[in-house]
This record gives C-alpha cells, sequence and structure tokens, in this order.
C-alpha cells in the first residue's frame, strides 16, 4: 500500500496550512484552486524542491559544491518520491543551432538514416550535422543566415571620432575600445567621418591586424590595430556569449540578418547535401512540416535501418499526436511561443524509456484550442501508462477530466487559502461545495446583447508565415476574440501583421517587464516613490534613505531581500539574503515606522492588506485598481520576476485603465486563471471597452469567447493547413458554421 502513494506530511512552504496529502502513484493528478490558492507551493516549491533536493545528494562532494544548496522545503516528510522532472512553460531559447530537429532529437536519427541509407555515401552521420565543421556550410559556419555590418547605422559620418561617430558602446568616446582608434596616429580625431578620404575610410572600417605603437600603455609595447568592421565581427558576431549576450540590442541597431547566399538556409554543404535517400536530401526532409516528413518516412523500406526508421516513425507520430504536426524540424526553438516549447519538451521525455518518473506540468492547456486539448491529454496518459506518475496545476475543465485524482485547493489566495478543500475523483468534485467543484458545472452562454462596431481597421493581403494571401475587417470600439488551433495564424496576424498597419497599438503580453529584478509591484505602479516620501515626513528624514539604491539598503543584497546564483544549466537560483533575513534595509532604517509598520513590512503587505492600511488617495487608488483586477493575495514588494505571466498581464492592464480610446492586443489573458479569476478579467476587460477602446483578444477559452461581441476565427488547421479566415462575425453565427473547429467546439460548449 505504502509504495502506491507519494506521502506529503506536514508540509508549510508559503501559504500551505500544515497541510498532509497522499498522492497516488503511476497515476495522473490534477491540482486545481484559485491563483494564490498554494498549488504551486505545493507541487513546484515542496514537492519538485525536495526531489531536486535529495537528488542532489546523491551527487559526489566535488559535484556537490558546484551544485547550488537548496533550502529544505518547509514540510516535515515527504515519502516514496522519485525524480521529478518540470515540465513548464519556459521559453526553450536557445542560439540559433538550437532546433525543433536538435532538440527532440528526431535530426539525430534522421542523420543516422541517412549515413546508413542515402545515396552516395558520405560518411558518418556526424557529417549531416551543421555544428560539425567537416558537414556545415562554410559561408554561414552552418548557421543558415549570415550578420553583416549596416555601416551608414554603424557610423554617423556627421561626426568625428571623438565626438562619438562610432554609435556602439565601448567605441563611442571614453569607452576602451576607442581608444586604439584615437591613439593609433592614423586619423585627425576631430575630422566628421564623412570627410575622410577613401583610403583613411578604407583603414578604420576593413583594416587587418596592423602593430602599431600605444603610447597608453607605460611599457610603451606595440599593440594590434584592427578596422572596425573585423573587430566588431570578432568580439560581437562570431561568438554566441559574453559580450555579444549583454550588447544583444545595441548589436541589433546596425547588423541586418539575411539568408545565407551560399547555401539559402540549408545550413550545409553541397556535399552532403548531394546525399539523398528516396529523392531528398536532409535539409528537404528538415524543411517539410513533421506530418509530410512523417508520410515521407512511412514510405521508406530498408531492412538494414528498419530500426531506425520505426523510432523515427514512432518520434515524429509523437509531434503529431501533440498537435505540432505542423512545425518543421528546422524551426529554431526560440521562435516557438511557451505552450510549443512546453509540448516539445514532452515530445523529448516521451521518447526515453525511463519509468517510475514523476512529471509535472505547469498549465499544459496554454496556447491550445479545446480540440487541440485532447491530444496533449493523450500524451499525458501514454507517459503515465509508462509508468510514470503525472502531477498537473490546471484550471482547465477538458484536463480536469481525464485526471485519476483531484486536488482541490484554496478556499481563498494567499493567507487565505493552503488548504485542501477537497481530495478525489472527478464525480466527487462536482458534488463538493468548493467553488471549483460549482464552477465545473457552470455553464456559459453567449452575451445578450453586443456592441456595434465604430468602424474598422483593415488588414489586406496578409501572407507572412502560413497566412494565404488573407484581408479581414477587425471592428473598432468593441471586444474581437482572434480564435484558431495552436499554429493556425493568431499570432502572426495579430502580432506581426496587424501593427504594421497600425502601428498605434499597444499590446499587453504575459512577458517581463524590460525592468530590473529591483522591480515590484509598488516601483512598478509608482505608489513606492510616494509611500517612500510618507515616511521621510514622518520621521523627518530623506526619502532616500529608504531607496533600494540607497546606503540605507542591506548592502548584500542591495535591497532585493533575496540572492541570484546563475547558474550555466539550471535555473537560476534564489535564496533569502542571510545579511538582512530578507528585510531589505540596514537597521537604522527599519527603526522609522509609518503607523506601525517599518518600510519592509510595508512591502511585504499583500494588496488585500494594503487596501485596508492606505488612505492616501495617491495610494489607495492604485491599490482599489490592483485589488479589482484580483490579486490581493500579492504582496506589494514582491518582485515582478517572480510573478505569473497571467498576474503581470493583469497588472498592465490595471495601468492602462484610466486611459480611453485606445486599441489593444491581448494574448491569452486567461492564462494561470481558475474560472473565478476569470471572471473578474472579464470585468476589466468590459471596463476597457466602455472607455472606447478597441480590444482584440487571442484567446482559447470559450467563457472568454462567449464575452465576445465579434469573432474572427482562423484555421482550419494548423500551420500549412491553416492561415484561411474560416469566420468574421457575430458570435450567435459562428455556433451555425460547421466547418469552424470553434463554432463546433462552441456549440457544445454551451449546448
Ligand atoms: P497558486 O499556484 O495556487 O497560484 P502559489 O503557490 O503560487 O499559488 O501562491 C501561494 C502564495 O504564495 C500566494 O500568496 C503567493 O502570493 C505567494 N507567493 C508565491 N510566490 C512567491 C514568491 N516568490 N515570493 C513571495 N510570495 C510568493
Ligand atoms: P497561432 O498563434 O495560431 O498558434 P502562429 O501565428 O504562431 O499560430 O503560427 C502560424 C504558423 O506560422 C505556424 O505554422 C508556425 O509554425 C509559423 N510560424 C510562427 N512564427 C514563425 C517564425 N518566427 N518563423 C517561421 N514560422 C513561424
Ligand atoms: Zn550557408
Ligand atoms: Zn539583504
Amino acid at each position: 500500500m505504502l509504495d502506491n502513494c507519494i506521502y506529503v506530511s506536514g508540509a508549510r512552504e508559503r501559504n500551505l496550512k500544515n497541510i498532509h496529502i497522499k498522492i497516488p502513484k503511476k497515476r495522473i493528478t490534477v491540482f486545481t484552486g484559485v491563483s494564490g490558492s498554494g498549488k504551486s507551493s505545493l507541487v513546484f516549491d515542496t514537492i519538485a524542491a525536495e526531489s531536486q533536493r535529495q537528488l542532489n545528494e546523491t551527487y559526489n562532494s566535488f559535484i556537490r559544491h558546484r551544485m547550488p544548496h537548496y533550502g529544505k522545503p518547509d514540510v516535515d516528510r515527504i515519502e516514496n518520491l522519485s525524480v521529478a522532472f518540470v515540465m513548464n512553460q519556459k521559453r526553450l531559447g536557445g542560439n540559433a543551432r538550437s532546433t525543433v530537429g536538435t532538440v527532440t532529437d528526431i535530426y539525430s536519427l534522421l542523420r543516422l538514416l541517412f549515413s546508413r541509407i542515402g545515396k552516395p555515401f558520405v560518411g558518418y552521420s556526424d557529417v549531416f550535422s551543421f555544428n560539425n565543421p567537416v558537414g556545415m556550410c562554410n559561408t554561414c559556419q552552418g548557421l543558415g543566415e549570415i550578420e553583416t555590418i549596416d555601416i551608414e547605422r554603424l557610423l554617423d559620418k556627421n561626426r568625428s571620432l571623438s565626438e562619438g561617430a562610432v554609435r556602439f558602446p565601448t567605441f563611442e568616446p571614453g569607452g576602451w575600445r576607442l581608444t586604439r582608434y584615437i591613439y593609433s596616429g592614423f586619423f585627425d580625431n576631430d575630422k566628421k567621418i564623412q570627410d575622410y578620404s577613401n583610403e583613411a575610410l578604407d583603414l578604420l572600417l576593413y583594416a587587418d591586424k596592423i602593430k602599431v605603437k600605444n603610447p597608453t600603455t607605460e611599457w610603451h609595447k606595440t599593440s594590434l590595430y584592427e578596422g572596425l568592421i573585423p573587430r566588431i565581427q570578432r568580439s560581437f558576431l562570431k561568438k554566441e556569449d559574453g559580450e555579444k549576450v549583454k550588447y544583444s540590442k545595441d548589436i541589433k541597431n546596425f547588423v541586418i540578418k539575411q539568408s545565407c547566399p551560399l547555401c539559402h538556409g540549408a545550413r550545409l554543404n553541397d556535399k552532403v547535401l548531394s546525399c539523398k535517400v528516396h529523392e531528398k536530401n536532409i535539409v528537404e526532409c528538415t524543411d517539410m512540416q513533421v506530418v509530410n516528413l512523417l508520410e515521407f518516412v512511412q514510405t521508406i523500406h530498408v531492412p538494414v535501418a528498419a530500426t531506425i526508421i520505426s523510432e523515427l516513425i514512432n518520434r515524429l507520430e509523437h509531434m503529431v499526436t501533440i498537435g505540432l504536426g505542423y512545425l518543421s524540424l528546422n524551426r529554431e526553438t526560440a521562435t516557438l511561443s511557451g505552450g510549443e516549447s512546453q509540448r516539445i519538451k514532452m515530445v523529448r521525455q516521451l521518447g526515453n524509456s525511463l519509468t517510475d518518473l514523476t512529471y509535472i506540468f505547469d498549465e499544459p492547456s496554454i496556447g491550445l484550442h479545446p480540440y487541440d486539448i485532447s491530444k496533449i491529454n493523450t500524451l499525458m496518459k501514454l507517459l503515465r501508462d509508462k509508468g510514470n506518475t503525472v502531477l498537473i496545476v490546471e484550471h482547465d475543465p477538458d484536463i480536469i477530466k481525464i485526471a485519476d485524482h483531484i486536488v482541490d485547493m484554496g478556499p481563498g489566495a494567499g493567507t487565505q487559502g493552503g488548504q485542501i478543500l477537497y481530495e478525489g475523483d472527478l464525480k466527487g468534485l462536482e458534488e463538493a461545495n468548493t467553488l471549483t467543484g460549482r464552477y465545473l458545472s457552470y455553464q456559459p452562454k453567449l452575451k445578450q446583447s453586443v456592441r456595434m462596431p465604430k468602424g474598422w481597421l483593415s488588414i489586406q493581403n496578409a501572407k507572412l508565415h502560413n497566412l494565404k494571401n488573407i484581408s479581414v475587417e477587425i471592428p473598432k470600439g468593441v471586444m474581437t476574440v482572434v480564435t484558431g488551433v495552436a499554429g493556425s495564424g493568431k499570432s502572426t496576424l495579430i502580432n506581426q501583421v496587424l501593427p504594421q498597419f497600425y502601428p498605434e497599438i499597444i499590446f499587453i503580453d504575459q512577458n517581463g517587464v524590460p525592468a530590473s529584478k529591483r522591480s515590484n509591484i509598488a516601483t512598478y505602479t509608482g505608489i513606492f516613490d510616494i509611500i517612500r516620501k510618507l515616511f521621510a515626513t514622518q520621521n523627518g528624514v530623506n526619502a532616500s534613505l529608504f531607496s533600494f539604491n540607497s546606503k540605507g539598503a542591506c548592502p548584500a543584497c542591495k535591497g532585493l531581500g533575496v540572492t541570484y546564483t546563475d547558474l550555466a544549466f539550471m535555473d537560476t537560483i534564489v535564496t533569502m539574503c542571510e545579511e538582512c533575513n530578507g528585510n531589505r534595509f540596514n537597521d537604522e532604517v527599519l527603526q522609522y515606522k509609518l503607523r506601525g509598520k517599518n518600510i519592509s513590512e510595508v512591502l511585504k503587505m499583500t494588496v488585500g492588506e494594503a487596501l485596508n492600511f492606505f488612505y492616501e488617495k495617491a495610494i489607495s487608488k492604485v491599490i482599489k485598481r490592483l485589488s479589482d483586477i484580483g490579486i490581493d493575495y500579492i504582496s506589494l514588494g514582491q518582485p515582478l520576476n517572480t510573478l505569473s505571466g497571467g498576474e503581470l498581464q493583469r497588472i498592465k492592464l490595471a495601468s492602462e485603465l484610466e486611459n480611453d480610446g485606445q486599441i489593444y492586443v491581448l494574448d491569452e489573458p486567461s492564462t494561470g486563471m481558475h474560472m473565478a479569476d476569470i471572471k473578474q478579467l472579464i470585468g476589466v476587460l468590459e471596463h476597457l471597452v466602455e472607455q472606447n477602446s478597441t480590444l482584440i483578444v487571442i484567446e482559447h477559452n470559450l467563457t472568454v469567447i462567449c464575452q465576445a461581441d465579434w469573432i474572427i476565427d482562423l484555421g482550419p488547421n494548423a500551420g500549412g493547413n491553416g492561415g484561411r479566415i474560416m469566420f468574421s462575425g457575430l458570435p450567435k453565427d459562428l455556433i451555425e458554421n460547421h466547418e469552424s473547429l470553434t463554432g463546433r467546439c462552441l456549440a457544445q460548449y454551451i449546448k
């Protein structure tokens, strides 16, 4: 009996109320509950963290000393735990050498196939790798594209070197790289570039290494002078790390990417490309959509390669099952969405033969149309049937329904949550009187009366990616929901094409705000400045004392309260600052109070608590808005980088609430939200439309779709089989449309 379950006893991490729980092994368990109820604290911060920690203990001391020291989660005991893999939505990212084919290992099978049966035979499977000098195209080094420097953008020809003619950090006046040019003796440092002779310009831009005397070095040695272009290429373009990453924004300003003139993106050299299987070379295979590649591989019958072929078919079928058949193997992982990345990680796991692992999923429904969800469900069942334990944090009713076991948490968020309300099967949950239980049987209806368009935004002849030269009109002054299966072209149309026609659009996405680790809700919304002033006036000291940059801030963590350890091969580790115990400021600053609380205590207050603490208008109105978007449980000082994408998106929404007449685009705002939270979201969206704004929402959630004034549906399917407008019109008419997958799902849902 004991072997059949994972036992957690006395879990107290974050808001968990000393809970005990028994999770069946080799089954699918779904964790439900409103946001902030403690699902992640239990599943990720307790179970996954403890598994990771115990795994680290098994390494020898040499490795262990180089690993982060995971704090032990606040839990009495966890028994029967197996190795846990977390499958989150973190994008795969990666450099240009990382493709769908390489990360799923399907490309290495394909290479093997070509090396066994390709004609003519060119060598071992390694030569088919674009990361191998023997196989790669020499012009682009296997990248498929080349980067060239646009000199017009790099140089401001109206300026001289000493006036900052080179528009790039470290080459600007005072920058250390410029010194070598200034002291080379080759140039008149005060002459505008446009007045240079051709020879001088050549020397500045292209010269190969030349020895020069360097008067800035005390030892009067010679040093090497090199033209700007080779210099920049050497330090910034040919590398994948260090300064290339640090200055990537600046580099984008003057570097143009072009398809490689020699291999035209194929990445491999002619010799390798001449090797063919059934008339196709390896690049023609990786260019195909996976569905088509699967069909092609199924036509190959060569006994010596039978094992490779069947393994290849097996993996490609997984890709199709999971709804990624529209991708090609050569697609760079850095261009995949979060949902696609998560599903790719699944394919990788299905390929291994390990069993008795614990797979932990963070909202696998993200990015998926109701139609796609059945596919991902199939895969999670496959993982279970291989003998693994599957834990899923999820709000989507269609995924909740495949659970063998459900754990419902709540009742509220933050300190109001952290308890287990229900454990058992689906039927029991439907009858249990919890928020989740009640919402499961909730049946939304289409909105009674829709708003009338106040004009149109028109897109003409869109052809990007898979779009089939489409034209469409989007109504102004109403809420339009854009639907369609994953990969049908929604983001391409709305996030990429629409702004070419209407640059004034405001995107409210789930991406992190480009700010430092020091940003939190209080700084982001601007109330921290007001709070600092209140502290200053109250205590007769300077407001700057309470700033994270001041000398009042803890020197060890510079006011963060936590320290970060960066690891190349794992996620960054965050630990509480040992110097200030997470209080952020030194003892002197902490003695100053505002109505009995010091600055650290104020930052630890939740939005809900702050609502009762602050009556100053400028602060309370902001806090009220944060409360309205349903984040009562988040503390004012919680860093923005610890918030979920959905929470961040709603915070961005809240900061728009006072504007009117704008055009907003939102990509899956329901992500991370319990059905109860979605009600709140809809309230905010309605509010924005009432302010005369135009709202365009990409969404799969049927409750949100039901709120639309207008629906645009893309399809009929994904990738090459998508990219058409299936429907554009009133929601009630979509239900009648049986061609559209969305129409069919919607009709079933609202019955
Ligand atoms: P759920 O996964 O159900 O949305 P969580 O486990 O993420 O809930 O959150 C439970 C509580 O812990 C909430 O009050 C939340 O604000 C808090 N919390 C989550 N992450 C952090 C963090 N990095 N720092 C401080 N508090 C956090
Ligand atoms: P959706 O938003 O409906 O999920 P997308 O617009 O992301 O669909 O994708 C539509 C098609 O365009 C898919 O076949 C996808 O693989 C392709 N695609 C999307 N982004 C890129 C990109 N950066 N490069 C190449 N193809 C892309
Ligand atoms: Zn090339
Ligand atoms: Zn500190």
